[in-house]
């Protein structure tokens, strides 16, 4: 296993549709562990394969992670997740992502959700989800589509968000005069 780096926008790869995968095979039971590990390291409760630059249909999540340090881990990998049902009543939380690092918005999704999907070992499964998990399977599936939470914000304040994220690109690049 591996940690990745994470890619952060603005990067014109996360805005890439992801692909389906064909076949659960080693290759891709290998991602999925390099992007639990990375999961952990970040520390994050969800993450999809783009966002470790690999434009498959993949996710990982962990909601127990972060509440409490000390749970159990109880990780779970979606990989081509679909969502067959979503509930109208919505449910807000203040989201952050790994790409979008040290920004919040509230953001405001269907409180239920049903997902199909292939786990691990490639098994056809179907999960009911509601409050967090829901709302983290949703935010995960948007990446997927090359969607962020900044994305339902108003222009103005993703504009706001994107130029505070390029600028903190630019202090993260060492100087140097040669
Ligand atoms: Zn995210």
């Amino acid at each position: 296993m591996a940690i990745r780096k994470i890619l952060t926008e603005p990067n014109k790869f996360l805005r890439k549709k992801s692909l389906r995968v064909e076949n659960v095979d080693e290759n891709i039971q290998k991602l999925m562990d390099d992007m639990l590990e990375t999961l952990y390291a970040a520390p994050g409760i969800g993450l999809a394969a783009i966002q470790i630059g690999v434009d498959k249909r993949i996710i990982v999540i962990d909601i127990n992670r972060d509440k409490d340090k000390k749970s159990k881990k109880n990780h779970m990998f979606f990989v081509n997740p679909e969502i067959i049902w979503k509930s109208e009543e919505k449910l807000t939380y203040e989201e952050g992502c790994l790409s979008v690092p040290n920004q919040f918005a509230e953001i405001n999704r269907p409180k239920k959700c049903h997902v199909k999907h292939l786990d691990y070992n490639g098994d056809f499964q179907e999960l009911k989800a509601e409050g967090l998990l829901a709302t983290c399977i949703q935010h995960e599936i948007d990446h997927l589509e090359g969607i962020l939470f900044i994305d339902y914000l108003s222009k103005l304040k993703k504009a706001m968000i994107i130029k505070k994220l390029s600028k903190q690109k630019k202090e993260n690049v060492e100087r140097i005069v040669v």
